[in-house]
Parts: C-alpha cells; sequence; structure tokens
C-alpha cells in the first residue's frame, strides 16, 4: 500500500526537463515511483489535474535562525505556505553553532535581541542534536558563520587575528563542518568581518574543499565598491577552488545601477573560466538592511561602541553628515522596519522621522542610530526593478528569501519576501516569462540541492526524498507589501515534506521538517 498517490498533474522534475503528464507515489517518506499511470492503493490520493507537481522548493539562503524564529515559531508557516520544504541557515557570517563563547551569539544581535534567548548546546553537533527535537515546519541545515567563530575567539575586538588565532578557528571550523554543517558563510560588510585578512578567508576557506562545500558570501559593497567585492570573491574562489554563492545579489542605490551590466558581466565571463561562482537573488526592488552600513566604513568597521561614540562625538558627527550627504542617495524614503527599543520609529520613512525632530534627513539617520543603540533595520526602496528581473534570469543565479519564516503577526515590519519570494518569482515568470518553467523550478530545486551537496533531495525521482509541492501555475502570486507584509500567498494546494502532508491549502497538517547534515 502506497502512502500517497498524486495523480494527474504536470510534473516539472526539477531537472530542467520539459513538464509531463506523470504520476508519483510515495512511500515511507520516499518517491518510490514516477510514471505515466500508477496503479494501486494509496492511503491517500491527491488529484493534481491542471496543477503543477514540483519538488520541493529550496530556500538556500534564509535567516530563521538568526531572527530567532527557528525557535519561536518553529512552523515557519510564512515559508511552507510558499512551498518552501528546505531552507539553510547561518549566512551573512552569522550562525547560532559553534558557539565558542558567549560572544559568539552576538553577530546575531543587529537582528533580534539576545534577552531571554538560552544557550545550551557550544558544538554544531550539538545544536543540530537540539534542532532535532524541535517539531519543524521544514527541512534545516545550517553554514557555520565566520562572524559567529571570530566573535567566540576574540569578543568584540575588531582586529586582524594572529597566526595562531587562525589556527584555532581553523580546527574549529573543520570539526563544524566534520559535526553536520554543510559550508562557511561571510558577511564581510558588517563590523565583525571588516578587518579579516585575505589570508585569513583563504585558510578557512581551505575547509571546505574536503567535502566539496560551499562558500556563502555577503559582500563587502553591494554599492559604489561592488565591482572590487567581485572581484575578491573570485580571486577567493579561483586561489582555493572552493565554491562561492554570493548572497542577495544586488545594486544598491540609484548612481549604482550603471554598473550593472560590468557586474553580470564580471560574474559570467569569471564562470566561463572555470570558476564555481553563483548567487542568489529575491524578486524585490527594495532591500532590508541594517542601517549602520550607509555609514562610512571607517565609522562602522570598529563595531557598535565605535559606532556610537563616532555619532557622539562633534567633530566625526559632522565628517559622518558630509559623508551622508555627498551619497546622493534619497535617505528620505527608507522605512524603518524594526527599531530596538523605539516603537515609535517603526513604520515611518526617515523623511518622517526628520520633520518630527526637526532635523535634516541626515541628522535624523543618525539619531535613530544612537537611540537604538545601532539595533536599527530598514527597507530601502534602492534596487532597479528591471536589473532585478536580468539577475532573476540569470544562468548562474538561485531564487531565495534571504528572510525568515513566521507563523504569527509581528510588532516590527517583516519584508514582504518572508511571505512572498517563490510565489512572487512564480508570477513573474507566468506574466513576463523571463524563463521557461522548468527553468525557473530548476533555480530552486535542484540547482540549490546540487550546491548543498543533497543528491537526496530537489528532484522527482524515485528513491529521493518525498518533498513536493503542489500548486496552480495560473494563479501562484505573493500579495505582501511593505505595510502589509504577512498575508499568505495564493495558488500552493499542497507541500508533502519527507513524505507526508505538511500543508493542505491554508493549513498546516503535519511539522515534518528534518535537520539536514552532511
Ligand atoms: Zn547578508
Amino acid at each position: 500500500m502506497l502512502d500517497i498517490l498524486i495523480k494527474n498533474g504536470i510534473v516539472i522534475d526539477g531537472t530542467g526537463a520539459v513538464p509531463k503528464n506523470l504520476d508519483v507515489a510515495i512511500q515511507k517518506g520516499r518517491i518510490v515511483e514516477v510514471a505515466a499511470k500508477i496503479s494501486g492503493n494509496a492511503l491517500q490520493t491527491i488529484d493534481a489535474k491542471g496543477s503543477f507537481v514540483s519538488p520541493g522548493f529550496i530556500d538556500i539562503q534564509n535567516h530563521s535562525d538568526s531572527y530567532w524564529t527557528l525557535f519561536n515559531q518553529p512552523e515557519q508557516a510564512s515559508l511552507l505556505a510558499q512551498g518552501i520544504t528546505t531552507i539553510i541557515v547561518g549566512n551573512c557570517g552569522a550562525s547560532l553553532a559553534p558557539l565558542l563563547s558567549q560572544e559568539s551569539i552576538k553577530g546575531i544581535q543587529k537582528w533580534h535581541s539576545l534577552q531571554g534567548i538560552n544557550l545550551n548546546w557550544t558544538s554544531v553537533a550539538e545544536f543540530l542534536q537540539l534542532l532535532s527535537q524541535v517539531s519543524l515546519g521544514v527541512n534545516v541545515g545550517t553554514l557555520i558563520g565566520h562572524s559567529t567563530l571570530r566573535r567566540g575567539l576574540i569578543g568584540d575586538e575588531i582586529r586582524h587575528l594572529s597566526g595562531e588565532e587562525i589556527k584555532v578557528l581553523d580546527k574549529i571550523l573543520a570539526t563544524g563542518l566534520a559535526e553536520g554543517a554543510l559550508g562557511l558563510s561571510m558577511g564581510l560588510i558588517y563590523a565583525h568581518e571588516v578587518n579579516a585578512s585575505g589570508n585569513e578567508l583563504e585558510i578557512l576557506s581551505r575547509n571546505l574543499l574536503k567535502d566539496q562545500k560551499y562558500l556563502s558570501i555577503h559582500l563587502r559593497s553591494e554599492a559604489s565598491h561592488i565591482l572590487e567585492s567581485l572581484n575578491e570573491v573570485i580571486d577567493l574562489s579561483k586561489q582555493t577552488g572552493v565554491a562561492v554563492k554570493i548572497s542577495h545579489l544586488k545594486l544598491r542605490g540609484k548612481k549604482n545601477w550603471p554598473l550593472f551590466d560590468q557586474v553580470l558581466d564580471k560574474l559570467e565571463q569569471a564562470y566561463h573560466q572555470g570558476v564555481k561562482i553563483s548567487f542568489d537573488v529575491y524578486p524585490y526592488d527594495t532591500s532590508w538592511s541594517v542601517l549602520y552600513t550607509y555609514l562610512p566604513k571607517w565609522a562602522y568597521e570598529g563595531g557598535r561602541d565605535n559606532i556610537l561614540s563616532a555619532i557622539a562625538s562633534l567633530t566625526n558627527r559632522r565628517k559622518i553628515l558630509d559623508y551622508l550627504r555627498q551619497q546622493g542617495h534619497d535617505f528620505g524614503s527608507i522605512l524603518v522596519a524594526e527599531a530596538s527599543g523605539n516603537q515609535n520609529f517603526v513604520g515611518k520613512t526617515i523623511r518622517q522621522i526628520a520633520e518630527n525632530l526637526n532635523v535634516t534627513k541626515e541628522e535624523a539617520m543618525l539619531n535613530i542610530i544612537a537611540a537604538t543603540k545601532a539595533q536599527v533595520v530598514v527597507f530601502d526602496h534602492n534596487l532597479s526593478p528591471d536589473q532585478v528581473e536580468k539577475l532573476l534570469a540569470s544562468p548562474l543565479s538561485m531564487i531565495a528569501t534571504d528572510g525568515s519564516g513566521y507563523s504569527k503577526r509581528m510588532s516590527e515590519l517583516i519584508h514582504p519576501r518572508c511571505f512572498g519570494t517563490m510565489p512572487r518569482f512564480l508570477s513573474l515568470i507566468r506574466e513576463k516569462k523571463i524563463l521557461k518553467w522548468e527553468q525557473a523550478i530548476k533555480k530552486i530545486t535542484s540547482e540549490p540541492a546540487k550546491l548543498l551537496g543533497l543528491p537526496d533531495r530537489g528532484r522527482i525521482v524515485p528513491k529521493l526524498a518525498g518533498d513536493i509541492v503542489i500548486f496552480d501555475p495560473q494563479t501562484i502570486a505573493g500579495h505582501t507589501d511593505y505595510t502589509n507584509p504577512d498575508i499568505l500567498p495564493e495558488g500552493v494546494e499542497f507541500v508533502l515534506i519527507n513524505g507526508k502532508i505538511a500543508l493542505d491549502h491554508d493549513r498546516i497538517m503535519n511539522l515534518a521538517g528534518q535537520v539536514i547534515k552532511r
């Protein structure tokens, strides 16, 4: 007896092959048969007539750990509702393991308050063990964050590491990878990694070669210095042979948009020269970022205390204001999404706050950073819609939320991508025809599975895990915007995870997620 039989659907198997009318049989958590007509009894039969049957979507760039929702909202409903069956966390340099000391975890405090968090694990093995006891809505795998490693060793110090210290981190990283982490992540723009030397990045990266794991990198610059930043990661990949995936590739700020063709050319050239390079992108033209990253590098590279003292010093404050004015950026339209201890800023633009405080927009930014002790997250409508579409269609891209899973309404504003990324991407495929369906599905299934080294997921092929999404290609769409970020998407009919029905239309049926290790 089969567990589940999906009949009459149009199967897009994730490999890039053209859609076919096929039935799919599931037993004991796995796909057991994919054929034109499967007969036989099943405990449950789903009639998927007119719908697409695809491998479950893999969100290779996710922050449910650093926003802590993995623990306080483990159903991850906003992701499940998009057809996401697997998420990869530990991105942008910050992971929840390994924790060398209590300082390690501070890498996430730019996104989430550390108050009330109970850390009862140290190693990657212990963290994954603990996670496996949580009833998870989706499968979860983690990378190891470079900032987490560094802060565990040197705390709040912002400096180069000595050769001995690099050796220590090298060993801890190797252990964490052996315990099941899927790769390493770096957030080179952030205060605690800005000072890492090329030598340090290279030594740590070489650990990934052993099991062909990958390096996920938040670039040092996504604005005027993006070309240098790309050179840095391309060189790192060339020198080490490690596969690099650039996180949430984008060009922030209108004045930097003219660099776009050079960005794509550079990546494509590197790829054609054999560099293992790829990137992920989200289908929105608004970024969600930490406000202090708009300051000049010298002001934030010393960490939170330095940011605050730079703002407090009259001379440095003036220098920062001059720098901001020279950027030619429309700071006024930036919307505050989250402001630690200052709920009154949330939902307001910098322009509104500046008017309320009777100061300039640039001054308002510094006042907000000071009031929130630099814990402020903003939406900035600073990406070109046209360029976002080109990135979605690029052969080097995968599509990912760069967001977090939520199951309830939040007091802060969250980016619409947390509820809408995959349906919105697929609605663009239907409406703008930027790719064929099978090419689009490949970017969110077998492509990420291949980079992750998970041959068990990302395709509809016998013996693979039963992670499947059934959706209506005519209606699939995301409906969130910046002030209504938590509306469930439309068109996802069923989600199966590890052979169990996880979602039946808008109802969560089973929490069937597993911890994913390598
Ligand atoms: Zn990032």
